[in-house]
């Protein structure tokens, strides 16, 4: 089976554990990918709400460095296009603070190869508010422009964590294309983890009627109430975004080493039993392949980057 990847946070925690990205004990890495034929992960910096302007885009800048470095070097994996590589990879950001609250820090973002920056992480930054901002002001002038910006220089805004005013807004200014990376289906769910962080179905019929993506998220919150999401779960939000029409835009955006995911799906080595398991609870093989990798492989082929 293949495998295509909205997110994950592998490439931040490798760099701050002194790990690399091919042979490691983290939830993401190529060596666990071996029993997947075709892998492609898009790799997030991930930018803490502590960090901003000049320092959030120069730490940017320095895990871009170390991941061009790791991809080189790496016998197991080449970027996107490397058409001899079947593990893919690409350098994503979370949290729009990365580009130093500036349209050129923007331009240095999509010269490293990033195409696809969510606009907030949970708070507030220069471009809007995030899921958890206390105030919600929404979008900021400068974040309306870095919008314009993003498409011009051909950079799909991700709006997973963004508050749920700040994608009533964006939707309002702007009619692109649109990706949520890592969440799920906010009507399953009633914990204020998930309530926050999920789509509504208003907003995931908007995305699927863009020709966006939705990644499907492996957290627990945002998956069940229980402690014990697993399986079933994913396979209930699938079937959710199913009946809103979501076959061509629903993906996997599993957050591995962002979040402890459901015990079933733990880790990268758990996805080809995660293939079996939706298969055994009803999935058709097309769906299936479609879900797994053939949406967002069609989508970023489409736009170029493969
Ligand atoms: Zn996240």
């Amino acid at each position: 089976m293949r495998y295509f990847d909205l997110h994950c946070d592998t490439l931040t925690e490798a760099l701050r554990l002194h790990l690399n990205l091919d042979n490691n004990s983290l939830q993401v890495s190529f060596a666990d990918a071996k029993n997947i034929e075709q892998y492609y992960q898009l790799f997030a910096v991930f930018i803490p709400d502590t960090l901003r302007g000049p320092n959030a885009l120069s730490y940017f800048l320095q895990c871009a460095q170390a991941f061009t470095d790791e991809i080189f070097a790496s016998p197991n994996a080449g970027f996107f296009k490397d058409k001899n590589a079947r593990c893919h990879a690409m350098l994503s950001v979370e949290g729009g603070s990365a580009c130093g609250g500036t349209l050129e820090g923007l331009s240095l973002l999509r010269q490293n190869g990033v195409q696809v920056m969510t606009l907030t992480w949970n708070g507030d930054n220069e471009i809007a508010s995030g899921c958890f901002s206390e105030s919600d002001r929404g979008f900021t002038d400068f974040g309306r422009e870095a919008v314009r910006t993003m498409r011009q220089l051909g950079m799909i805004p991700d709006i997973s964590h963004l508050s749920k005013k700040s994608f009533s807004q964006l939707i309002d200014f702007d009619d692109g294309v649109l990706i949520a990376t890592h969440s799920n289906y906010d009507d399953l769910t009633d914990n204020p983890y998930g309530r926050a962080r999920n789509l509504s179905p208003f907003q995931a019929k908007e995305i699927v009627a863009r020709g966006g993506l939705i990644g499907l998220n492996f957290c627990p919150d945002f998956l069940s109430d229980t402690s014990a999401a697993g399986y079933d779960d994913i396979m209930r939000h699938i079937d959710a975004f199913l009946s809103i029409g979501a076959e061509r835009s629903l993906a996997f955006g599993g957050d591995f080493d962002g979040c402890q995911p459901v015990a079933e799906v733990c880790s990268l080595s758990r996805i080809p039993a995660l293939y079996q398991a939706l298969l055994a609870r009803g999935l058709s093989r097309e769906l299936a392949e479609r879900i797994f990798w053939r949406n967002a492989f069609d989508f970023f082929s489409h736009i170029g980057t493969i």
